[in-house]
């Protein structure tokens, strides 16, 4: 048997061993972690919709209306109108055909590629894709071949090399631990020259990115001819839970057949499908938070800038401190807590070896004065 305390004792000493932190306040800037006030400044919570009143109201409405649990997975009798009325809102909202909600961007990930590839198949992946695209990969039992970080030559080179079965490019739209936006004009080129699908999952593009959150597709004008398949989260710019695919007819009918952790899981509460239409109205309508945000990144970057911080290329709410070593990226964290700034160290294997990093993220709720508070303790502390 697997001697269990060696290898976390292992861990410990690689700088490796994760622990959770107890928050005993609700999901917002403003937080109670570990016994002490603290500003935050790494949650997905983007636009600051996850404790608004109108998306609290529509849950609390909604467990009134349709109790807590869904009762049973999709197919079997767990389907109710509140879901419906979501997938087909959110089919507007990306101007496509159809959408399918997941419980999770976890499932939604392994259920779509492993629903469209097989053993003979082929799916390209972006090196620093999302875990839960490269285990859909491995769950598939395709080829999985990786190409280097948002590079369309290197795609275009391994694609040109496979001539039989199915070929699925899948990429980040923004990369989760990096910040910065793939390529897609260049990957869908590619793609499209091959005749494979493309699959984007803009967990982190959608509300952020494009004049009404349409995400990273919008902020570079494609269309489902260019993007077959793309997933959103609901639990990062929309404040909620579960995700989507959006596509075709019949690509949404194939993974209502074929897809198992659709198929073989309960159904997300119907309350969470009502909070989630809210805040849909929200993220689409209230621009001033994108804008908001966009002004608090560039004042977090020329400020950074002028400290000598080492920036990376990105212009999201994602703004890594890349740092290196584990030890001294958790040694930080630490130091910054002790300072009432909340930000998590980001280790292998999320993360390359050698490149832990601080990943430091934005919302519309912060204020000025937070970001400012955040580059004074940085300073001090870097
Ligand atoms: C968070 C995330 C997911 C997983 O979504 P969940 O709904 O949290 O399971 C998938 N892909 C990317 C890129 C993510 O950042």
């Amino acid at each position: 048997m697997r001697n269990l305390n060696a290898e976390l004792t292992r861990l410990k000493q690689q700088g490796l061993y994760r622990q959770r932190r107890i928050l005993d306040s609700a999901t917002g800037i403003y937080a109670h972690a570990d016994g002490r006030e603290v500003i935050s400044f790494c949650s997905n919570d983007y636009l600051g919709l996850a404790n608004h009143p109108d998306v609290v109201k529509a849950m609390q409405t909604g467990t009134d209306h349709w109790g807590v649990g869904s009762g049973a997975s999709h197919l079997v009798n767990g389907h109710t109108a509140a879901h419906h009325a979501l997938e087909e809102e959110l089919a507007a909202f990306t101007g496509r055909p159809r959408t399918l909600l997941f419980s999770t961007g976890y499932m939604a990930n392994l259920g779509v590629i492993a629903a469209l590839c097989g053993r003979g198949d082929y799916v390209f992946e972006d090196r620093l894709n999302h875990a839960s695209l490269l285990d859909g990969g491995l769950l598939s039992q395709a080829r999985l071949q990786r190409y280097a970080h948002g590079d369309s030559a290197a795609l275009e080179t391994q694609l040109a090399r496979r001539d039989s079965g199915e070929k699925l490019v899948v990429t980040d739209g923004v990369f989760s631990m990096d910040g910065d936006i793939a390529p897609l004009p260049e990957l869908a080129a590619a793609a499209k020259d091959h005749n494979a699908w493309l699959m984007v999952d803009d967990a982190h593009g959608f509300g952020v990115l494009g004049a009404t959150g349409g995400g990273t597709v919008a902020h570079f004008g494609l269309g489902m001819d260019e993007v077959p398949i793309l997933i959103g989260t609901l639990g990062k710019a929309f404040g909620s839970f579960g995700a989507f695919v959006a596509g075709a007819e019949e690509l949404i009918e194939f993974l209502i057949q074929k897809a198992r952790p659709y198929i073989y899981t309960t159904a997300l509460p119907p309350a969470v499908a009502e909070a989630t239409r809210a805040s849909l109205k929200l993220l689409q309508t209230e621009n001033w938070r994108r804008d908001k945000l966009q002004r608090l990144i560039q004042r977090f970057r020329s400020g950074a800038a002028e400290l000598g911080l080492t920036l990376m290329d990105s212009y999201t709410p994602i703004q890594p401190l890349l740092i290196g070593d584990n030890d001294r990226a958790v040694a930080l964290s630490q130091a910054l807590l002790k300072q009432g700034i909340l930000i998590g160290a980001i280790r292998p294997p999320t993360v390359p070896e050698g490149s832990a990093r601080l990943r430091i993220t934005f919302s519309a709720a912060h204020r000025e004065v937070d970001v400012d508070q955040l580059l004074t303790v940085l300073e001090m502390a870097a």
